[in-house]
């Protein structure tokens, strides 16, 4: 198994982003669900309150998260559309200018001065916008993020890791409630953290603790002010 994948220009580096994308609306899904119904189990018994509870923190997150992600996805499609149109433009009114400037980009980057400009030529006369968008701007034209799909993916991903805490908070009897949602969350957010770790190469056991950490934090806030407004009986 590759410990190690590396970004790569063809749809991989987006692949891996929309893996990250969705470990983290998952976690955070587990995470505030989880919080919520452990925070109102705390001051109320009435399981149908609890899962009312859970169940509009849930639609609330993922509509949240789909919202903020159409509105991120949405501007920088459309910083991105400028700078292309930026740059269709700068190819067609000073081609020549252009073509000095790719073959810059390429001696920066090592290549002796020749093979630069025939590097930039060859590449010009391929497909030159496309050869502008990459090397300098970092874009491929035509591989968009579409807005909605990230929207829904974001959705998607937050219920998912929200109805983790909602069945464990359902299902058990009464009194192991409470304890079974902190385990089944923990566990959830142990899985989130390794997949994020693997995701990003870096080591587990750090990324593994920080996500269960914050989120037994957040579980157990919610749930102390729940007990005591419990305990207060307002
Ligand atoms: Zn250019």
């Amino acid at each position: 198994m590759t410990k190690h994948i590396e970004p790569h220009a063809d749809g991989s580096g987006s692949t891996l982003n929309w893996l990250r994308a969705a470990v983290l609306g998952a976690n955070d899904g587990i995470t505030s669900v989880a919080s919520i119904v452990v925070g109102v189990a705390g001051a109320i018994a009435d399981v149908r309150t609890v899962v009312i509870s859970g169940v509009a923190g849930l639609l609330a997150g993922a509509f949240s998260m789909a919202a903020g992600e159409y509105v991120s996805v949405s501007s920088q499609r459309d910083t991105e559309m400028a700078l292309l149109d930026k740059e269709r433009a700068e190819l067609r009114d000073m081609p020549e200018a252009e073509l000095e400037e790719l073959t810059h980009i390429y001696e920066d980057r090592g290549l002796s001065r020749a093979t630069a400009e025939s590097v930039a030529r060859e590449l010009t006369a391929h497909d030159a916008l496309r050869a502008h968008a990459e090397a300098e701007l970092k874009i491929t034209p035509g591989q968009f993020t579409s807005p909605w799909q990230a929207a829904f993916a974001s959705f998607v991903s937050f219920s998912v890791g929200g109805i983790i805490p909602l069945v464990s908070i359902i299902l058990p009897p009464e009194a192991w409630r409470i304890p079974a949602t902190f385990i089944a969350a923990i566990a959830a957010m142990a899985i989130t953290g390794a997949l994020s770790a693997w995701v990003s190469g870096s080591g587990y056991y750090k990324v593994i603790l920080r996500v269960v950490l914050w989120g037994a934090l957040a579980m157990a806030i919610t749930y102390g002010i729940g007990r005591a407004f419990g305990v207060v009986g307002l």
